[in-house]
């Protein structure tokens, strides 16, 4: 799926798409969804009864007026009473009914919301890794997909599960009351009612492409900030704030231009349409008064005044409607979004069936043959690989940056599936593997492992969330940073983003020791430590490898010498393998690299100072 936000066209689903889409979140709460559009429905009669109430006072005060015996107080003051109890009482019940029908609408809005945002966590938790590197999918845009989608599907909900039934049937009741006073009356508050629309759907078209491209303006501007901030050390260094700053002043300038446009035209049409809504008024008053003057049976002074009502009755349910139109539009383009991560069925990781027996491990024998693969970007990072990582043995892959060593390390934990050859981990090819078993038998240390925030002990824990606390100072020990958490203030409940790179690269190696799988894969582990933290971490390194099969990326000339075979790779291709010291003996590119590296180290004056 490659949702692109920035087309031209209106979406392809349409409201009744939209709304058969959102049923389902919506069923759930069909009880309270039935008491909500009773209480509104009835808010919605009650709507009609300051029309009535007027009409007949008017009416009445005039028939004071106009007495044989004359004015009397007495008649009056009872039919100020009257009046003064029924639109007070009305006005009661009516808040009464409409905290009611607020309270619960809200409700139903803020389950449905909390339901998309499950669902859309556990899709995307399930994608494969493939998916976060498309373009379109970056952190930035990703989040505002997810929010606007959300907040755009809840109000959608609300609008046109609970809010619309009652509109219409207040506009329809009414036009009814309009029509039951008198025909042409009627007639002519149902003229305007198509002209409305029209203006509508003129403006409808008018809009379309817009909101597109003002929501795929948002979602970059969203993900500039993310970058802004992700990137603040680079941009500082490089005193490149205000170069920043233009970019996306650019980008909001945009914005702002496009946000314009579209309220221009909705301003424009929105003026439009009061105006046809004030002759409606308009005419209606000249009706009435003509009928009153003509003496027409029924009609009366009061009923000039009971019409407007009636008709503001018919126009404000009218005005709404086009509201949640409205509305409904904005939510398709959303919509359009954030169903297409829940129906992304090809970016969820596939799965084989097969897994381990309970408890059981791997040997760890890998057989790469003939693998080709392409990253979705299109980098050609695999060519024809074929490899065998011994089980129980340290494997290192060596080869330039780019060589495509991390790509190798991707797809034997199946982040990715190669385009065309076989792996197999023990003789069942990977993709006949349970994703989850295979993972459970592979640890992964990274050059930077991820520390979450939380206390050290938390940490640690993710490797086995039931270990128990002896468990977690265990695996402390054996990632040797044991005696360190322990002169921390805190201990192990100090918060585990406050230590050095090396501390946390070895919270990551017992958290390893924690998950004890039989393969470990050491992606340049110590690439971003210093040479006294290298040496550090050696020790926890090299205790996590014992009786496992281990594959090592490293630059780092220690961790490949003491490897018990290599791999040398060139363009996504093995070039060389062996022992490393036959290796070296061949000479070619691992040569080159292991006499680049000692000379940029400059062994021979290390030598010589060591000697001294
Ligand atoms: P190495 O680990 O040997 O430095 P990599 O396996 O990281 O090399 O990269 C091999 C090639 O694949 C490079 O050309 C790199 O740009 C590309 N590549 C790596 N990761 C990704 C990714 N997530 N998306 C697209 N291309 C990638």
């Amino acid at each position: 799926m490659q949702p692109n936000m920035e087309k031209e066209n209106d979406s392809k689903m349409g409201i009744g798409g939209l709304l058969r889409r959102l049923l389902p979140f919506v069923l759930p709460y069909r009880w309270l969804l039935f008491v909500t559009l009773l209480l509104t429905f009835a808010g919605s009669l009650m709507a009609q009864v300051n029309a009535v109430v007027l009409d007949r006072a008017v009416d009445a005060i005039n028939a004071l007026l106009h007495l044989d015996g004359g004015f009397q107080w007495s008649a009056a003051a009872r039919i100020l009473v009257t009046i003064s109890i029924i639109l007070l009482g009305k006005e009661l019940l009516s808040a009464l009914v409409t905290f009611g029908q607020r309270i619960f609408g809200e409700k139903i809005r803020i389950n449905v919301s909390r339901d998309l945002s499950l669902r859309v966590v556990d899709r995307i938790l399930q994608f494969r890794m493939a998916f976060f590197s498309q373009d379109g999918n970056e952190p930035g845009k990703l989040q505002t997909r997810i929010d606007r989608g959300i907040m755009s599907l809840s109000n959608t909900v609300k609008n046109f599960f609970i809010d619309i039934l009652p509109l219409f049937t207040s506009a329809v009741l009414a036009l009814a009351l309009m029509y039951a006073a008198n025909v042409y009356v009627g007639l002519v508050a149902t003229a305007i009612i198509p002209v409305y629309f029209w203006i509508t759907a003129v403006q409808g078209r008018r809009m379309k492409g817009w909101r597109h491209r003002v929501f795929g303006t948002h979602q970059q501007l969203s993900h500039g900030i993310l970058n802004i901030i992700e990137s603040m050390g680079v941009i500082k260094s490089f005193n490149r704030e205000q170069e920043e700053a233009a970019k996306q002043a650019a980008l909001q300038e945009q914005s702002t231009e496009q946000q314009m446009q579209t309220r221009r035209i909705s301003f424009l049409y929105e003026g439009l349409k009061t105006f046809v809504e004030q002759i409606g008024t308009v005419l209606i008053i000249i009706l009435t008064a003509y009928l009153v003057l003509i003496d027409y049976p029924g009609m009366s002074i009061g009923k000039i005044m009971y019409h407007v009502m009636l008709f503001s009755n018919v126009s404000a349910p009218i005005r709404q409607l086009h509201r949640i139109y409205d509305d409904l539009n904005d939510a398709l383009v959303y919509a359009e979004g954030f169903f297409g991560l829940l129906d992304a069925d090809n970016e969820v990781e596939s799965s084989g069936k097969w897994k381990m027996g309970n408890g059981k491990r791997v040997q760890g024998r890998f057989e790469i043959k003939n693998v080709e693969f392409t990253y979705p970007s299109g980098a050609h990072a695999i060519r024809d690989l074929t490899m065998t990582i011994e089980p129980g043995k340290t494997t290192a892959l060596v080869g330039l940056s780019g060589a495509g060593k991390s790509t190798i390390v991707n797809l034997l934990d199946k982040f990715y599936a190669p385009n065309s050859g076989t792996i197999t981990l023990d003789g069942i090819p990977l993709r006949e593997w349970d994703t989850q078993a295979l993972r459970e038998q592979i640890g992964l240390v990274l050059q930077k492992n991820h520390i979450f925030s939380g206390t050290i002990e938390e940490n640690i824990r993710y490797g086995r969330p039931d270990a128990t606390h002896e468990d977690v100072l265990e695996a402390a020990r054996k990632a040797y940073i044991y005696d360190q958490v322990m002169e921390l203030p805190d201990g192990f409940q100090s918060n585990a983003t406050q230590l050095s790179g090396g501390q946390q690269q070895r919270i990551a190696i017992a958290r390893m020791f924690l998950k004890d799988p039989p393969i470990i894969f050491l992606d340049e582990p110590t690439a971003s430590l210093d040479a006294i933290a290298t040496e550090q971490i050696k020790n926890s390194i090299d205790a996590i490898k014992k009786g496992r099969t281990v594959i090592v990326i490293s630059h780092n000339i220690g961790q490949i010498i003491d490897s018990d075979a290599l791999y040398v790779l060139d363009t996504g291709h093995v070039v060389q393998s062996g022992l490393p010291a036959e290796v070296y003996r061949q000479g070619g590119l691992y040569k080159e690299i292991l006499d680049a590296s000692a000379r940029s180290m400059n062994v021979d004056k290390i030598a010589e100072a060591m000697a001294l």
